[in-house]
């Protein structure tokens, strides 16, 4: 690979320069949503970062193979194994199956993150799907005697697994630490210790979701189908997992002591996670009532928002913050990331209109490898877009005729637009994701010419202050207007 990208490896706590097992081939595992309700923006947002990073790897030369789960069965109300499945409890109420819960968020997600102009995986694995490899692999567990078997249930034995592994690897906690920082186990009495958690759990009879295992009639617990789906799909070792932070101290804590338990290895190199998007310093999320779903926020329609935003303002807003750092939503954040993204899509636009000359006052190549650079430095997308927006005062000023720039120049400041901006931060001109409407202003605009033709001014200013209204601008040149949306 040309580039030396450097990622920060939760795992080891450190940033480090990034070597695929098997160039050009990478693995990358990110854990999917829990099909039972609308994705909320929060959760957007770790899906948006990961979009991003696949686009990079891609663009420098890696073959990823990009493996996002869905999540339809066997993540229960708590984390600690209690309460009841969430999917089936919402079928239960809406008096549905819970597969038909199921396929309409899964539908809802897709259409979210197509709105958002995320790149589907190579792989969507469903946890209902592959309960045969998850049986499997508790039976690999148990065989290695890192598991119990109470009643129908399995229960991974943390505290004996710690005693030649460790257990805390991810989060960089000692047992000890942990166990002192865990409630008791107050009606779980099944369990050996208070941080085992379920590999498999017996089903009551009124349970919706249950498959026949060699423990009795059961289900998986829910770390269990990203270690399984992971081993099945990229190996026992591959190379990128990810997911948001809340995810690391339970689920992928438990994730990696399971895939150890089974095969001995820890089984990813780099371990990657997407801080929160907060509301007013909060974690965005369901259950704190906060979080609000990314169709209000297109439209405007709750109560946090005075206004409506497009998915593209809303990824370039995301954009804006480094993926490890969290990001605050507020009103004013998004009025301000609207303008910027105007600002931004105004130069791309101009693009086409820029004449060449015969020298170059600019070098675009030194602003092509600081671009480059932001982004080898751990996925840097805010350095990345400080670093657009000083190639949109060039194209301003190449079009104010201020400065001049020459073919070689102007052909690449053209391919590093299209190659940061579309390619990569994935964002998408929305004005022209109309393709009439480009052709209906042109129209409008050559009437206008024809009245100034004519002198009939009256005309002419009508149809300016009109289309200034409605949000588009016109520019006056000596030999042609120009127009672009406010
Ligand atoms: P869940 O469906 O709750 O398992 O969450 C799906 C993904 O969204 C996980 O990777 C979470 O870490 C992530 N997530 C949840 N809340 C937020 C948030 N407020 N900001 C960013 N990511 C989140
Ligand atoms: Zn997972």
């Amino acid at each position: 690979m040309e580039q030396d990208l450097f990622v920060y490896n939760t795992l080891t706590r450190k940033k480090e320069k990034f070597k695929a097992l098997n160039a050009p081939h990478v693995g990358m595992y990110v854990c999917g949503p829990t099909v039972y309700s609308d994705v909320h923006l929060g959760n957007c947002r770790t899906y948006i970062s990961f979009d991003m990073i696949f686009r990079y790897l891609t663009h420098i030369g890696y073959k990823v193979r990009y493996v996002r789960n869905i999540t339809d069965a066997g993540h229960l109300e708590s984390d600690a194994d209690e309460g009841e499945d969430k999917i089936a409890k919402k079928a239960k109420l809406l008096q549905l199956e819970p597969m038909e819960i199921v396929q309409q968020y899964t539908v809802d997600f897709h259409n979210v993150m197509h709105q958002f102009n995320a790149l589907p995986p190579s792989i969507e694995p469903t946890a209902t799907g592959h309960i045969i490899e998850q049986i499997e692999l508790v039976k690999a567990i148990l065989d290695k005697g890192y598991a119990y078997v109470v009643d129908g249930s399995v229960y991974f034995d943390v505290e004996k697994y710690n005693q030649t592994q460790d257990y805390g690897i991810l989060n960089g906690r000692n047992l000890d630490d942990l166990l002192n920082n865990t409630r008791d186990l107050g009606g779980q009495e099944e369990k050996r210790g208070k941080l085992d958690f379920a590999l498999w759990i017996k089903a009551k009879p009124e349970h919706l979701m249950k498959w026949p295992s060699p423990w009795g009639i059961g289900f998986p617990g829910w770390h269990l189908e990203c270690s399984a789906m992971s081993n099945k799909y990229l190996g026992e070792q591959f190379d990128i997992h990810g997911g948001g932070i809340d995810l690391m101290p339970t689920h992928h804590t438990n994730e990696i002591a399971q895939n150890v338990a089974c095969c001995s290895k820890n089984p990813a190199s780099y371990w990657l996670h997407t801080n929160m998007l907060n509301v007013n310093g909060q974690k965005m999320s369901k259950s704190l009532g906060n979080s609000f779903l990314p169709r209000e926020l297109f439209s405007g329609n709750h109560p946090v928002l005075s206004k409506g935003y497009s998915p593209m303002t809303v990824r370039f807003f995301m954009m804006q913050a480094h993926y490890r750092s969290t990001l605050d939503f507020s009103n004013d954040a998004m009025e301000a990331s609207e303008k910027g993204f105007k600002r931004l899509m105004n130069a791309f636009t101009l693009l086409d209109e820029l004449k060449a000359s015969e020298q170059s006052e600019v070098q675009i190549a030194i602003l092509q490898q600081r671009c480059y650079d932001a982004l080898n430095d751990d996925f840097n997308s805010p350095v990345l877009i400080a670093e657009l927006f000083e190639a949109s005062k060039i194209i301003n000023s190449v079009h104010d005729g201020k400065i001049k720039i020459d073919t070689h120049n102007l052909d690449l400041l053209k391919k590093l637009m299209q190659l940061f901006i579309i390619d990569i931060l994935g964002l998408k001109n929305e004005q022209a994701g109309n393709d009439e409407l480009p052709k209906v202003i042109d129209f409008i605009i050559n009437l206008r010419s024809e009245a100034k033709v004519n002198r009939d001014y009256a005309t002419s200013d009508k149809i300016r202050i009109g289309l200034e209204e409605i949000g588009f601008q016109l520019k006056d040149s000596k030999d042609k207007t120009t127009w672009s949306k406010i």
